[in-house]
């Protein structure tokens, strides 16, 4: 028969289930992850990060769409990323049919798909010791060190690259569009929703709206997705109530609330001063793994109130490492959040923490 162990832990987790309020989606990359996510309990993919499709063997691609000169070079890139790319969430529309997917817009910072200056300085070096032309490399070390940025965390990614590389957010949502609808030609029952990435003003997300839904207009039997954004810019949370009309849901994205709202590189901290500061006690947890009412969290507190006073329909939820937290799970429970998103196994956790804060026991008191 079955392990008494894991049916003791099956029946808690309905119980859990049973009493909660918040709904726990798991982050997913893949139709593997998203399967196993569903496996663990996940109702939906709260986010599906799209930057790592764009890496590996598809990276020369993506250069080419960057560095690309002439309009032919752009579209014959965009051509064949919006084939990989449909390929990429269909499997996922389908791992997740029925239920809610969350897909984000192109993230990272710009320097990840370019090639690395110093291979290029070096390589056109090589060439010019020798008496050669450096030929492509000679163009390509002039663009690179254009775009070369100091704070690249800080620089040309999310909302912004998708607003200066033309055509790149809307090959994205196309790609989106087409496989729900391949998906729903198949017999399935996709929920894609698109997301965007490092909004700080209402002005970034009109005309990034307004660009969704015109290519989403253009794609028969695909144009029903909601369009939402982070809230990850200290800035968006303080004007949430502007951005709340024209999003159909938040997602707050803490991992880079805690970075800007605190000033802490998330990519340096640890071994660069949090053991002292968890010495000193200046805190107890690294702010990073963990989230309260205080400091950050007001910022969340901030634009709950104001998003959901703005736009009663809004969905709200969290995809930041905090997600899986247990005792976030208990904070974002008390300021109110619909859902939280953690990566898959995490999810258990979640979901027994999200039964607890609902019938008012344990985690840290929040409110
Ligand atoms: C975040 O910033 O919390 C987030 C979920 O996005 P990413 O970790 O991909 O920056
Ligand atoms: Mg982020």
């Amino acid at each position: 028969g079955e392990d008494p162990l894991l049916w003791a832990v099956g029946r808690l987790l309905q119980h859990a289930d049973g009493r909660r309020r918040l709904g726990v989606h798991a982050n997913a990359d893949t139709g593997d992850d998203a399967d196993r996510a569903r496996r663990l309990g996940a109702t939906g993919v709260g986010l599906c990060r799209t930057e790592h499709m764009f890496l590996g063997e598809r990276r020369p691609l993506v250069e080419r769409l960057i560095l690309a000169t002439t309009d032919e070079e752009r579209q014959s890139a965009l051509d064949a990323l919006l084939l990989l790319q449909r390929a990429d969430f269909i499997e996922i529309l389908t791992a997740m049919d029925g239920l809610p997917v969350t897909i984000r817009l192109l993230d990272p910072p710009l320097h990840e798909f370019l090639p690395p200056l110093t291979d290029l300085a070096v390589r056109v070096a090589r060439a010019e010791e020798r008496g050669e032309d450096p030929g492509a490399d000679a163009a390509m070390l002039a663009a690179v060190q254009r775009m070369h940025e100091a704070n690249p965390m800080l620089g040309l990614r999310g909302v912004r690259l998708g607003l200066v590389v033309a055509g790149l957010f809307a090959m994205q949502v196309r790609a989106i569009a087409e496989a729900a609808a391949q998906v729903r030609a198949d017999g399935g029952d996709p929920h894609p929703e698109i997301m965007v990435p490092l909004i700080g003003s209402v002005q970034e997300l009109e005309v990034v709206r307004a660009e969704i839904e015109q290519v989403l207009s253009t794609v028969d039997g695909g144009s029903e997705a909601r369009i939402g954004t982070m809230i990850e810019v200290p800035r968006a949370a303080l004007t949430a109530g502007e951005i709340a009309p024209i999003a159909d849901f938040f997602s707050f994205g803490t991992n880079d609330l805690t970075q800007m709202g605190w000033g802490f590189s998330r990519d340096d901290v640890e071994s660069a001063f949090f053991s002292r500061y968890l010495e000193l006690g200046i805190f107890g947890v690294s702010p990073f793994e963990s989230i309260d009412a205080t400091g950050i969290g007001r910022l969340i507190r901030i634009a709950v109130d104001e998003g959901r006073a703005a736009n009663p329909q809004l969905t709200i939820g969290v995809c930041g490492e905090h997600g899986g937290d247990p005792d976030s799970v208990h904070f974002f429970h008390a300021v109110g959040l619909d859902y939280v998103s953690c990566s898959p196994y995490r999810v258990p956790v979640a979901r027994l923490e999200a039964g607890r804060a609902a019938v008012g026991g344990g985690g840290s008191d929040s409110r």
